[in-house]
């Protein structure tokens, strides 16, 4: 992707652990790299069309007045995030926060952190099959579009399917939802596990009924597989009530250890039937 580079902005800031950098503030420099697609600003001399970094500049340079962290982890930590919440266009960025005054006591040149953080597309499956299955669903996407660093960029139609697993329980209410976020896969695997507590979800039958249950389809096309958790999910390829919603939002998503998009995933299950 295309790069705008913002060097050696200078910002006088009170981030340290010790109470001297708290009181009399010091020297910060912030290297940025803003990932974002420049090819239309480039065709249409329009600065609509891209990342204005006099606004970028500024933003950064009010957000590290306006806080203070001990750590330039934090430091860097927060204002990615910021950054990313705040420019529309900005889909990754390099930071880097240089102290080059850290008070040491030996002769150093420079210390500084650098780090990486970007949007991700992921899908995730929604099904429930107790009390107000509908209320409790549309509760849990309302609570993801408000949670920060969270965007729920498109739902599915909600689907009643007959129970899977051969358990004797009711019908479910399924479907699926497109989600850009900042949060990598485990922290998000968090996230909806709470959601899912809050809706009252009692995990006391495996596949038995439940208020909510919300998994990870896909996170970017990245492959992960631990005890916790497995992207993608291990057994969406045999579900109809996943492969159906996941065709509305995007037929053409190549599952990336099958090697088969989701719509030759869902012909491929409906012959086996
Ligand atoms: P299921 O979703 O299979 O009906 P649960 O929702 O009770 O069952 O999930 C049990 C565990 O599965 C979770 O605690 C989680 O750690 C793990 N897990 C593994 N991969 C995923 C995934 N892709 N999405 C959600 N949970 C997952
Ligand atoms: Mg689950």
């Amino acid at each position: 992707m295309d790069k705008i580079n913002i060097k050696k902005l200078e910002v006088f800031g009170n981030h340290g652990v010790l109470t001297e950098e708290t009181v009399l503030g010091q020297k910060f420099l912030v290297n940025a790299v803003l990932y974002t697609d420049t090819r239309q600003a480039g065709i249409t001399d329009d600065l609509e069309q891209s990342i204005n970094y006099a606004l970028v500049c500024q933003f950064i340079t009010k957000f590290m007045q306006e806080h203070t962290f001990k750590l330039i982890e934090a430091v860097a930590e927060k204002l990615a995030e910021a950054m990313l919440c705040e420019f529309n266009r900005l889909e990754s960025v390099e930071l880097e926060i240089e102290k080059p005054w850290a008070p040491i006591r030996l002769p150093l040149q420079n210390v500084s952190v650098q780090i990486e953080r970007s949007w991700h597309k992921a899908y995730i499956a929604f099904g429930s099959n107790m009390g107000d299955k509908e209320q409790y669903i549309k509760q849990g996407i309302e609570v993801l579009k408000s949670t920060r660093g969270c965007e729920v960029t498109k739902v599915s139609d909600f689907i009643h399917t007959e129970p899977y697993g051969g358990i004797e329980q009711d019908t479910f209410v399924n479907g699926c939802l497109e989600l850009r976020t900042l949060y990598p896969p485990k922290e998000l695997l968090n996230i909806l596990n709470e959601i899912e507590k809050n809706a009252k979800r009692e995990r006391i039958i495996h596949w038995g009924p439940r208020t909510l249950d919300l998994d990870i389809i896909f996170y970017d096309h990245l492959v992960l597989a631990d005890e916790e958790l497995i992207v993608p999910h291990i057994d969406m390829q045999n579900r109809e009530f996943v492969l159906e919603p996941m065709r509305q939002l995007n037929p053409y998503f190549r599952h990336p250890v099958c090697n088969l998009t989701i719509e030759e995933l869902l012909n491929k299950l409906k012959k086996k039937k």
